[in-house]
């Protein structure tokens, strides 16, 4: 059978949101409509939590070289007082305003330019790309530019260390913490304008949720799409840039700090710059694929994605390097190697997974998987207007081992970057353990968002492929 999609396009229809909406004229399923007690606590725990998390584990760095235990005994016995801890916090400085809003609005100006990486670069999928269909039927078009983006500012980035220096490598690094105070300053304003635009002028309607709740509204997201003007998507945006472009940077001066501090770079620093460059320039080489993974078809613009960009990621996705600042770690070489090859074979995984998926859905089936004709789960599902459209579930190659195998595959990356600084401390290995959590519960969440969107085809397709990330174990 033919797969139909009935395409409605749409470029910012201006209306106002409806406030709870009981399902009957906005897309059934994606984020919830109703709020449970559990999601509610976990909601206000994050909510209250998160940035005292990211607080806490910079200054363990900053004042405890890197100790999590030692700065939470000191408060507890009474040799530390929060309050002291608090005053030897560095401020907000003019010199990190600076810094911050000039890299904010570079690379919103990079990201406002048209690509031009697809045009020399025969296999990338640059310029104007689609993105998958909204619960209310809608199919945006994004402007694909964060190669051409990342390219550009790392040739300024190198050749600033190698040749006009105008400002030392080490420069993120030395501003740590007065820059945590401008991200978070951005985080939050850009989750309650997100909040406000929802209310009062969204981009559509029609894919606006309200819950009700106020707390779960704005961690959660109440816009799906929220954009300035025709190209300017919050999502695209902050999910890429300023966040995840900044990693390399961030890694590259802690490295640089390294070599200020110990007169060389250890190999250990060395694999996570590589191991994390990779994982970040796969994500700019297909940020068309990325349009179809679960952060953009389906999570809504909140707290969660504007705070979580801006802050949790660049502070907490960046703790090796940070602690290879503090502990400089030599690795064997023979650890180092596999230390190496456990990160490149999990990247392998997740790489190949995820190619999989996008070939199978772009060619609607019409490829070869691992040499063959792929096999998939015919399934279908309405949209907001009643109207029945068709999908595949894809049964063939790593989706044939696990139901999310490319998680699996993350996850080794994601052990190889901690086990990189040895077994001293704990506050490197925070990542693996943070990045389980997050995609076991992304792995369920997603799992019931297409059960209640497929119905009784994704209980077929569950029965076909029964495990979710390791075959025999879950
Ligand atoms: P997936 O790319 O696995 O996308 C899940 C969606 O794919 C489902 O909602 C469903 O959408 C569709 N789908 C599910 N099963 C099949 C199948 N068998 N055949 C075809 N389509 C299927 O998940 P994510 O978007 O969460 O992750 C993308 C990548 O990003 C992963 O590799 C993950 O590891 C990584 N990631 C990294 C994070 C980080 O912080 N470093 C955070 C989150 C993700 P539909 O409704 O279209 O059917």
């Amino acid at each position: 059978m033919t797969a139909r999609r009935e395409t409605q396009f749409s470029e910012g229809g201006k209306s106002k949101c409806v406030i709870n909406g009981n399902g009957t004229s906005q897309g059934q399923w994606g984020r919830a409509w109703k709020v449970d007690w559990f999601s509610l606590g976990s909601v206000i725990f994050l909510l209250l939590f998160a940035p005292f998390i990211v607080y806490y584990f910079i200054m363990s760095c900053d004042q405890y070289n890197c100790s999590l235990t030692k700065p939470a005994i000191d408060l507890f016995t009474g040799k530390a007082h929060l309050l002291d801890i608090w005053n030897k916090t560095p401020p907000l400085t003019w010199k990190a305003v600076t810094l911050y809003i000039t890299w904010v609005i570079f690379q919103a100006f990079l990201f406002m330019l048209p690509d031009f990486c697809h045009k020399f670069l025969p296999w990338f999928r640059g310029g104007v790309q689609e993105g998958a269909m909204t619960p209310a039927g809608i199919v945006l078009k994004y402007e694909i530019n964060g190669l051409q983006s990342w390219l550009i500012t790392h040739v300024l980035w190198f050749a600033n260390v190698f040749h006009f220096h105008w400002f030392s490598p080490t420069i993120i690094f030395d501003n740590w913490i007065p820059l945590l105070w401008c991200a978070n300053i951005l985080g939050y304003s850009v989750s309650i304008f997100a909040m406000i635009k929802a209310y009062y002028f969204p981009s559509d309607a029609k894919d606006c949720k309200f819950t009700g709740n106020f707390f779960y509204d704005f961690m959660m997201g109440i816009e799906f799409n929220p954009r300035v003007g025709k190209w300017f998507d919050f999502k695209l945006f902050f999910n890429g840039r300023p966040g995840i472009i900044a990693w390399t940077l961030i890694n590259l001066s802690y490295a640089a700090k390294q070599q200020e501090l110990y007169g060389q770079v250890t190999n250990s620093m060395i694999l996570v710059n590589i191991l994390q460059s990779l994982y970040i320039l796969d994500f700019f080489w297909n940020e068309a694929w990325y349009l179809k993974t679960i952060d953009i078809c389906h999570d809504h613009f909140g707290w969660y994605l504007g705070w979580g960009d801006c802050v949790w990621l660049p502070y907490l996705y960046t703790l090796q390097g940070l602690y290879l600042v503090y502990h400089p770690v030599q690795l064997a070489t023979g650890s180092a190697i596999g230390i190496l090859l456990l990160g490149l074979a999990g990247y392998y995984i997740f790489r190949m997974t995820n190619h999989q998926k996008d070939l199978f859905r772009r060619t609607d089936g019409n490829c070869k998987i691992w040499g063959k004709k792929p096999n998939y789960i015919e399934c279908s599902y309405m949209s907001t207007d009643k109207t029945k459209h068709y999908s595949k579930l894809l049964t063939s190659g790593f989706w044939r081992v696990a139901r999310h195998f490319n998680y699996t595959g993350d996850l080794m990356g994601c052990l190889a970057y901690c086990l990189s600084c040895g077994s001293e401390h704990i506050l490197p290995y925070f990542y693996i353990i943070y990045m389980t959590i997050l995609l076991v519960h992304r792995c369920i969440r997603d799992e019931h968002r297409c059960s209640s969107k497929y119905g009784k085809d994704w209980k077929e397709y569950t029965d076909a492929v029964p495990y979710r990330l390791f075959p025999g174990i879950f």
